[in-house]
Parts: C-alpha cells; structure tokens; sequence
C-alpha cells in the first residue's frame, strides 16, 4: 500500500480537557507519524469554509460555533494507507456507534464534540493539508 497523507484536526472538546497526548498516542500506536502539528484557534471564516461542504446541514451553525468554541491542533499524518487508517483509528463519527479502542469511542462527548477530524478521501486531504500548513511546515 502506499505511504499516504492525511489531515487530522484535534477538536475544542479534546484540547479543552488535555487529550492531545492520548489522542496522539493513539495515533502513534496505529504507526501513523505526525509529521506537521500546530495548535491554533480557528477564526469563524475559516471554520465556515473548512466545513463548507455541510453549509446546508442542519448542524452546521452549531458545528462552526464548537469548532471556534476553543484551540484545536491541526497535524499532517504520514504513514501507509494512512487516510483510511486513520477513519478506523478514529471511530464512526457518532460515539455510540464506534468500535472498542477508537478515539471517539474513548473519549467523544457527542455527535459534534467527537473529540477529532479526518480527511475521508485523497483528494480532500491534500485540500485540507494545504488550507492549513505550508509545505516547508511538513517535515516527513
Ligand atoms: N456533525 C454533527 N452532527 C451530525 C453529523 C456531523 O455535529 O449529525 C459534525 C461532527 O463534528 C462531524 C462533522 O460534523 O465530525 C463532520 O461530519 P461528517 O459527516 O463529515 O463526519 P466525519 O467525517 O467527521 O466522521
């Protein structure tokens, strides 16, 4: 399989309770390397544009309300396979349905506050990579 990029955003509800450690310890363990990492607070436009696709959900305002609500960490994942390995790392995105052992399974709050993003397909990970960091930001 091929070595792949991905982009994860560690979410509000993970940094406000200090689960940027565990969070990346499971990656890790799943032998995905975090080759870019930076922790920022996303402006309102930013949130609106990364998550553009749902504009027209239901959710949405909610969403982009949460995404702003504090700092998230914002990381470049390398490894093989490593857009699908890390859905599966991750966890369905609703916590009740997602497998023993998964980020969002251990430590999601809700539907929304489930803790992390990741892209779901190439394409949109080298969008959501370069909306985010620089390629000299990269280090493989
Ligand atoms: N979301 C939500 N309510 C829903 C579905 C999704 O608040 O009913 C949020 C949730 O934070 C999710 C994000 O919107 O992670 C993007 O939804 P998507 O369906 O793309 O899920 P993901 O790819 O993150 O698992």
């Amino acid at each position: 399989m091929a070595i792949e990029r991905t982009f994860s955003i560690i979410k509000p509800d993970a940094t406000r309770r200090n689960l940027t450690g565990a969070i990346n310890a499971k990656i890790e363990a799943a032998g995905l390397r975090i080759v870019a990492q930076k922790r920022i607070h996303m402006s309102k436009a930013q949130a609106e544009s990364f998550y553009g696709v749902h504009s027209a959900r239901p959710f949405f305002n909610d969403l982009v309300s949460f995404m702003i609500s504090g700092p998230v960490v914002v990381q470049v994942l390398e490894g093989e396979g490593a857009i699908a390995k890390y859905r599966d790392v991750m966890g369905a995105t609703n916590p009740a349905n997602a497998a023993a052992g998964t980020i969002r399974k251990d430590f999601a709050e809700s539907i929304e506050a489930n803790s992390v993003h990741g892209s779901d397909a190439a394409e949109t990970a080298a969008v959501e990579i370069a909306y985010f960091f620089a390629g000299t930001e990269i280090v493989g």
